[in-house]
């Protein structure tokens, strides 16, 4: 039986579409990308937007057209927050979230009854309080996900998340660390720890600090462990304590600023202002000076005026950003703030466009800084004739001259130059 998967969204669900692949290849599927000719379809749906909606609904449909009689399974943040996903139809199987495990079940269940029933299966999420324990132990790069949280109750103004993934929910320490070890044992270097929302990781008096503290003393085969992103008031005096203390811990944090100026930052329901974000990123760079900070930037939130993007402009300008991820505001229905009074489509294209210049400067002048440095680095892949490309601990991307025996091995790399975007390295071991 061929499997023909389609995922949308965040890390979480590529991280869930990946178990429930590796579940489908240990019970006999074929497990490919979407093709004409799948008995099964299975799409991993997003609703961060009400184009991520509008996609889903089209992935949907086109897996109904590529063959009609397969089976089509659709689970996730779509399903789980649009009721009108029952009426398309065509689809045999519905899941939302919190239950994505069940899917293989119920696609063997439809499979064997000829599709003769449609099968719903969406949990009230709000009321949820179990950890779906879903695990993977092979990808297809040196960089290996793992969950370790699902769920958000912030209630940002403009993020439907909360009612998608609902409450913050963790995967017990124990099984964070068998999942780990099995990982570093299988050869991966590097694992990213993920969830909806990381920094608040708690498992009894575990927090994430500790299970860090716990992944440093148990898993000693890995050799870098980064987390995809944390709120900036997640990060505590223990956090950056140990950010201090070991270099394991990589040397980069994704911390979503979303706007700089305080209005904004109020309508968004961010709880916290420009200055506390100043003063924690100072706090962090005391202990890690050079360390990479990238960000999320929302564009054109209702009522930003142009003094308002300018602060944030100037915000991710002066505390020396690495990266900036611009996102034009998109309204989703069903948030407080696409009741509010919009912004012009025209204004937030050209803020957008600002900021995506200003992060390549700040990309680059950030890369510079490195260039005749010593760093360590993670080959992960062949890349064009006679190069290979890996990652350092700060997450700059180098080229490197091939040499096969280096692949998928930390190695020490000197920064020679960087053009035209294109960060390049020699070895020196
Ligand atoms: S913190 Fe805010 S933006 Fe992030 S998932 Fe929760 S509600 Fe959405």
């Amino acid at each position: 039986m061929k499997c023909g998967f389609i995922t949308l969204g965040c890390k979480v669900n590529i991280y869930e579409s990946n178990a429930l692949k590796e579940e489908l290849r240990n019970r006999g599927f074929e497990v490919v990308e979407a093709e004409d000719d799948c008995d099964v379809y299975v799409i991993n749906t997003c609703s961060v937007t009400n184009m991520a909606d509008s996609k889903s609904r089209k992935m949907i449909r086109k897996c109904i057209k590529m063959n009609p009689n397969a089976v089509i399974c659709a689970m996730g943040c779509y399903v789980q927050t649009n009721p009108e996903a029952k009426e398309i139809e065509g689809v045999d199987i519905l899941i939302g979230n919190g239950n994505k495990k069940s899917a293989v079940d119920k696609i063997i269940e439809c499979l064997n009854n000829n599709r003769k029933e449609k099968i719903i299966d969406i949990l009230d999420i709000l009321e949820t309080t179990e950890y779906e324990k879903l695990g993977v132990t092979t990808y297809d790069h040196t960089r290996a996900f793992v969950k370790i949280e699902d769920g958000c109750q912030n209630f940002c103004t403009f993020c439907i998340i909360p009612y998608a993934r609902g409450p913050v929910r963790c995967k017990d320490a124990d099984s964070v660390i068998k999942e780990l070890q099995m990982i570093a044992d299988n050869g991966y270097q590097e694992v990213v720890l993920a969830g909806i929302h990381t920094g608040r990781y708690r498992d009894g008096d575990t927090n994430l600090s500790k299970l860090i503290a716990r992944i440093l003393k148990e898993v000693p085969k890995l050799k870098r462990v980064r987390l995809s992103s944390i709120e900036i008031n997640e990060v505590d005096d223990d956090f950056i304590r140990m950010m201090g203390e070991t270099d394991v811990l990589a040397n980069h944090l994704h911390l979503p600023l979303q706007a700089g100026a305080d209005t904004t930052l109020k309508a968004m329901n961010r709880r916290y202002n420009k200055q506390y974000f100043i003063d924690k990123v100072n706090k962090i760079k005391a202990v890690r000076p050079d360390i990479s900070i990238s960000t999320d930037i929302i564009v054109g939130f209702p009522g930003e005026t142009e003094e308002d993007f300018m602060e944030t402009y100037n915000l991710a300008k002066d505390l020396e950003m690495s990266k900036l991820h611009v996102f034009p505001y998109s309204k989703r229905a069903g948030t407080v703030a696409a009741k509010m009074k919009q912004v012009q489509d025209s204004i937030k294209k050209d803020r957008t466009t600002r900021l995506i210049h200003l992060s390549d400067e700040l990309e680059v002048e950030y890369a510079k800084k490195f260039i005749g440095q010593k760093m360590d680095c993670i080959v992960e892949q062949v890349t064009g004739e006679n190069r290979m490309i890996g990652h350092t601990s700060n997450f700059l991307q180098v080229t490197l001259p091939l040499d096969p025996k280096y692949l998928k091995k930390q190695v020490n790399v000197r920064i020679l130059s960087v053009e035209n975007g294109k960060i390049l390295g020699i070895i020196e071991n």
